[in-house]
């Protein structure tokens, strides 16, 4: 199966991607990952990366494209995946039409203001890229393998904003784009709430 998670930052789609991953077995391919891999190098795409990112601003499409495109051959893809974070921008669109067919796009739908509060207490694992809320993990530790949390340098409050713009301005004009074909859940509930008619949906896609 391959799925399309389009939503704002913060919006929930790397929580989400995580359970259709676990129930589904297709991998999430989150270009943030991808790109937070990438800035841990030494080189001078690295370094044009790293300043894009902490300013919140997009990789240009070109990079961000060939990026996905070589991801997308690699052999954990042959069943499907979960685009994370891709595309974010129409012309991103247009060229994933022209390398996947995709099967279904979902979009997260969440207000503004619940999204600034839940990035602002946003915590990551910065091993295996766990999300957590500061609420539910005062202790700031990865459960899952024990690494010291941080917080994101773009979930600082004044990158979250110029995020939102572009979203506004870049990946919105996509919820036209897809228009019908797009699979709209709200994740203003919890992760488990938000998950369960994908879940439904996705079980009468694959059957
Ligand atoms: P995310 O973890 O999805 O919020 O992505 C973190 C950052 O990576 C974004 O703010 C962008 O700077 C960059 N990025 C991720 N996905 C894309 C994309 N599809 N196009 C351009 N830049 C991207």
């Amino acid at each position: 199966m391959k799925i399309v998670l389009l939503g704002a930052p913060g919006s929930g789609k790397g929580t989400l991607a995580k359970k259709i991953s676990r129930d589904f077995g297709v991998p999430q391919i989150s270009t943030g990952d991808l790109f937070r891999a990438i800035v841990k190098e030494d080189s001078p795409l690295a370094n044009k990366v790293k300043e894009i990112m902490a300013s919140g601003g997009l990789v240009p499409d070109e990079v961000t494209i060939e990026l996905v495109k070589e991801r997308l051959q690699k052999e954990d893809c042959k069943r499907g995946y979960i685009l994370d974070g891709f595309p974010r921008t129409v012309n991103q669109a247009k060229a994933l039409e022209k390398f996947s067919k995709i099967d279904t796009v979902i979009l997260v739908e969440l207000a503004s203001e619940i999204i600034i509060e839940r990035l602002s207490s946003r915590r990551t694992c910065p091993n295996c890229n766990e999300i957590y809320s500061l609420e539910d993990n005062k202790e700031e530790i990865c459960k899952k393998c024990n690494t010291h949390l941080i917080q994101r340098d773009d979930d600082k409050p004044e990158t979250i904003k110029h995020r939102l713009e572009v979203y506004e301005n870049n990946t919105a004009p996509l919820i036209n784009f897809y228009g019908e074909r797009l699979f709209k859940v709200s994740s203003a509930g919890s992760p488990e709430e938000t998950y369960q008619p994908v879940k439904t949906f996705l079980e009468k896609l694959e059957a």
